[in-house]
């Protein structure tokens, strides 16, 4: 149940009602829509009815929940606005705001010097944010499982040296709040999506986290996870559609590019994309990533490498740094089309990237 109070509804009001909903053992949370306050109940009660919450004083309305997801749900901001998710302090960057959020950089951080030389090259080229791997969840046990602390140090290093902020995969709930010291935003990644513990975990800590959809997860089955997250106190979570697992074997993943306007429709949380894992391949990284632009994403996630044909990981699909330069080169009228900007490299320092 949505309880919408009327504008200027007094807190003994609010708190009026919550009270009554609480006593049938229901948990309320208060959002605010513009000017109006939404009580929105999570959980249920048979005998919690409609007709009693509705002539409590201040109650605009009641309505049903469409969807099972309740703080994730799109009915929590009936205004249209996204929810605007900011990432590092000071300036930092946001998701879900007018201007793309583009996170770049390795799939894994293979040391300090690749890692500043990335961040420095994509930082120039436009990028608001540094992704870099330091656990990396591999599919086989014998294949290269990320640099660990040292590369939550370099990821900490480079930021101070780069003001970019950074993010990185936590795989494992004992490593969430050890990761969370180092970077800016927290990956859960697409095989973690329903590594229920670890959602808690990350819904405990003040930092976002860059929800990944899993290789065979629903919509409504990703909203859900992103639930966990909200439900334990964190609202920063930021969706990724990074492609599904399919009959198609052209390309690692499929790229759902319907799920980005169909997740536009269901929630106000902002959702990003990222074609490197979705196309597995550099050379559709590009189309993917306009394709993504086009269909109303709010940012992206890109893979980069200085010299991709030597990276320990997911070198096929990184880009080089001149590569990324050319991708966001070519967003530019996308991301124009689709009413966005696109935060424009230093003058002047590119030239010498
Ligand atoms: C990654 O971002 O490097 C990664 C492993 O992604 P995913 O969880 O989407 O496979
Ligand atoms: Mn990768």
């Amino acid at each position: 149940m949505i309880i919408v109070m009327r504008a200027g509804a007094s807190l003994p009001q609010i708190d009026g009602v919550r009270e009554h909903v609480e006593r049938f053992g229901v948990r309320s949370h208060v959002a605010r829509d513009g000017f109006r306050t939404i009580i929105a109940c999570l959980g249920e009660s048979d005998a919690l009815t409609e007709s009693s919450v509705a002539t409590l004083p201040a109650v605009e309305s009641v309505t049903r929940w469409r969807t099972p997801y309740r703080l994730a749900s799109r009915q929590l901001a009936s205004h249209g606005a996204t929810t605007v998710v900011r990432i590092g302090d000071g300036a930092g960057a946001s998701v879900g705001g007018p201007a793309l959020a583009v996170i770049a950089g390795p799939c894994s951080v293979e040391g300090r010097e690749m890692l500043l030389e990335t961040a420095r090259g994509v930082g120039r080229a436009g990028a608001g944010a540094l992704r870099g791997g330091a656990f990396k969840p591999r599919t086989s046990p014998y294949a290269f499982q990320g640099l660990g602390l040292d590369a939550l140090r370099w990821l900490a290093e480079v930021r101070r040296e780069t003001g970019l902020p950074v993010v990185t995969e936590a795989l494992d709930p004992r490593q969430v709040e050890l990761v969370a010291e180092h970077v800016d935003v927290l990956q859960v990644g697409a095989r973690n999506m329903q590594n229920f513990p670890l959602l808690a975990e990350v819904g405990r800590i003040r930092r976002p986290v860059l929800l990944k959809r899993g290789l065979s997860a629903t919509v409504t089955e990703l909203l859900l996870a992103a639930e966990y997250v909200l439900a334990r106190g964190n609202p920063d979570v930021i969706l990724c559609e990074r492609g599904i697992r399919t009959f198609e074997s052209a390309t690692r993943n499929t790229l759902d590019i319907a799920a980005i306007p169909v997740l536009r429709g269901e929630t106000h949380l902002p959702v990003i994309v990222d074609p490197s894992h979705a196309g597995g391949r550099a050379d559709l990284v590009a189309p993917l990533a306009y394709a993504a632009i086009a269909a109303g994403a709010d940012g992206l996630i890109v893979e980069v490498h200085p010299r991709p044909a030597t990276a320990l990981s997911d070198g096929d699909q990184s880009l080089s740094l001149a590569g990324f330069r050319e991708l966001m080169r070519g967003l530019a009228p996308f991301a124009t089309a689709a009413g966005r900007t696109l935060a424009s490299p230093p003058v002047g320092r590119e030239a010498a990237a």
